[in-house]
């Protein structure tokens, strides 16, 4: 699993966190697989379930 990192100077991708060519920092272009609040959300609801039933 490697990052992808775009530089949004050359418009180039690269796995480098700093451009080769430019030497400045790229950004991060890999989508998030989840998103941490939607995740906590779900269990907190399942927590609220347990929690009813006793
Ligand atoms: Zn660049």
């Amino acid at each position: 699993m490697s990052h992808i990192f775009y530089c949004k100077k050359c418009k180039n991708y690269t796995l480098e966190k700093i451009c080769p060519s430019c030497k400045i920092n790229t950004v991060s272009k890999n989508p998030p697989r989840f998103s941490p609040q939607d995740h906590y959300g779900k269990y907190r609801r399942k927590l609220k379930k347990i929690q009813k039933v006793d």
